[in-house]
């Protein structure tokens, strides 16, 4: 049903893709929509995950999907529930982008990228009628409470809709528009926003000079990183000053908050999570023929340069024993001392509170006024939970100013593909 004149009016502030999708499920159901956005174009944090490959969902059973959520799994898991990751796919599918399960469980679009997926989005919102006020920073409210926008020289518009829907993201990769300005304006309102923080980020760490000069840059494949007992399997990057990547986002938000807590936190790496450690101690009791220790541990335990200078970073004069050493291979002590900041961060922790929400994602202190996406205090690791969400609480949110309208919601979706839903 296409908006008309006499059609309730809604305002979505972020043109990520909670606000977007938000967007479409109004429109579907006959709202007139308008996005603001702050950018001369919207979906730039999604086309920058694009060049990851775009990490839509993950195909995992779906009770160990909602535990990735941790604390906020309770007030997720309804809105996942509610639009699942087969959902995501079946939707994706319908803007014709494929999607596919690759060998670790993430699911992508065949393209690999987000623009074909923006392009397609964004042309249909236009049929939808849509409508874009873009070069537009949302101030919060004027005494009258209207929404007030200033555009780049400083003018300034304002809005009266029927409902509001703030997505206005996290504060990660400012310059991508999202830089987490909202905090003040909410908290003007006597919103407690929880502070904002860093997730899936690096950490620093003390490296030598020839780490920094020689391996800043170098991959550690197929490792598992162990913290406070928990051990994930994967890769990691050395960097100028610490360390990044898949692996090491995975533990970040323990690590995160032990280095808060503590000053630093002891991170174990094994550089051989494949073999036991009778087998790579076999491996390592041989006789060494004369070769110097990094050829050996190459020939012998399968290293790698950049692995063999993390185990010397840890022991310098490496352990001459075969048992000394495999027990150090299988778990390199490194200790991090502080975390990437927010600006380099994949996403942010922390954002409005659920307390602060009602079921339907609407702010109980500014009735009428909802809220999507990043900007929710909640934290996921990456494997595609970060959209997921975000798609979900957009979705969540739109329908609940479609119930605060009294408007019937319309499909968002066709039934997803016998290909796509899973069990
Ligand atoms: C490098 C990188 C790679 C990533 N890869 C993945 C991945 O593969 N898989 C995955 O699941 N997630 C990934 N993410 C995370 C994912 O992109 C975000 O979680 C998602 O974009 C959040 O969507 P959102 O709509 O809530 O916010 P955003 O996408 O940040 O959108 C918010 C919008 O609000 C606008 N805005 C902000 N403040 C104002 C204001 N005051 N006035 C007007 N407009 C404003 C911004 O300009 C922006 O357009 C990645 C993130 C990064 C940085």
């Amino acid at each position: 049903m296409l908006p008309s004149a006499t059609s309730p009016e809604a305002a979505v502030i972020g043109g990520g893709p909670a606000g977007l999708i938000a967007a479409e499920v109004l429109a579907r159901a006959g709202v007139a929509v308008t996005v603001y956005d702050r950018m001369p174009s919207v979906g730039r944090k999604l086309l920058m995950a694009g060049r990851g490959g775009l990490n839509l969902t993950h195909s995992e059973e779906f009770a160990r999907f909602v535990a990735r959520y941790a604390e906020a799994r309770p007030q997720l898991e309804p809105l996942i529930e509610a639009f699942r990751p087969e959902d995501l796919r079946a939707w994706c599918e319908e803007l014709g982008q494929e999607t596919f399960v690759g060998s670790s469980g993430r699911v992508f679009p065949k393209a690999f990228k987000a623009s074909p997926l923006l392009r397609a989005w964004l042309s249909r919102l236009e049929i939808l009628e849509v409508r874009f006020a873009l070069r537009q920073s949302w101030q919060g409210w004027d005494e009258e409470g209207r929404l007030v926008f200033t555009d780049a020289a400083g003018k300034s518009m304002r809005a009266k809709p029927d409902a509001t829907i703030l997505a206005l993201g996290g504060a990660s990769w400012p310059r991508l528009g999202s830089d987490g300005t909202w905090v003040e304006l909410l908290a003007q309102r006597g919103i407690a926003v929880s502070a904002l923080r860093p997730a899936n980020m690096g950490f620093t760490c003390p490296w030598s000079e020839i780490m920094r000069s020689r391996f800043a840059g170098e991959p550690l494949k197929r490792i598992a990183l162990t913290f406070q007992g928990a051990t994930v399997k994967g890769e990691a990057i050395v960097t100028q000053d610490g360390i990044e990547g898949g692996a090491v986002y995975a533990l970040s938000a323990r690590l995160r908050d032990a280095i808060e807590q503590d000053g630093s936190a002891l991170l174990h790496i094994d550089l051989r999570p494949d073999l036991s450690p009778e087998s790579l101690l076999r491996k390592l009791d041989t006789p060494r023929k004369g070769q110097s220790a990094s050829t050996f541990l190459r020939k012998a335990a399968s290293l790698s340069p950049v692995g063999i200078a993390l185990l010397r970073e840890a022991s310098p004069a490496l352990p001459a024993e075969p048992e000394a050493l495999a027990r150090l291979i299988k778990a390199v002590p490194v200790t991090l001392t502080g975390a990437k900041s927010l600006e380099r961060a994949i996403s942010t922790a922390g954002g409005v509170p659920f307390s602060e929400l009602d079921e339907h994602l609407m702010l109980r202190r500014i009735p009428g006024v909802f809220v999507a996406g990043e900007m929710l205090d909640w934290e996921a690791p990456t494997g595609g939970y970060l959209l997921q969400a975000t798609f979900a609480s957009g979705i969540a949110a739109a329908r609940g100013v479609l119930a605060s309208l009294q408007i019937p919601d319309a499909a968002l979706t066709l039934e997803p593909s016998s290909a796509t839903r899973q069990s």
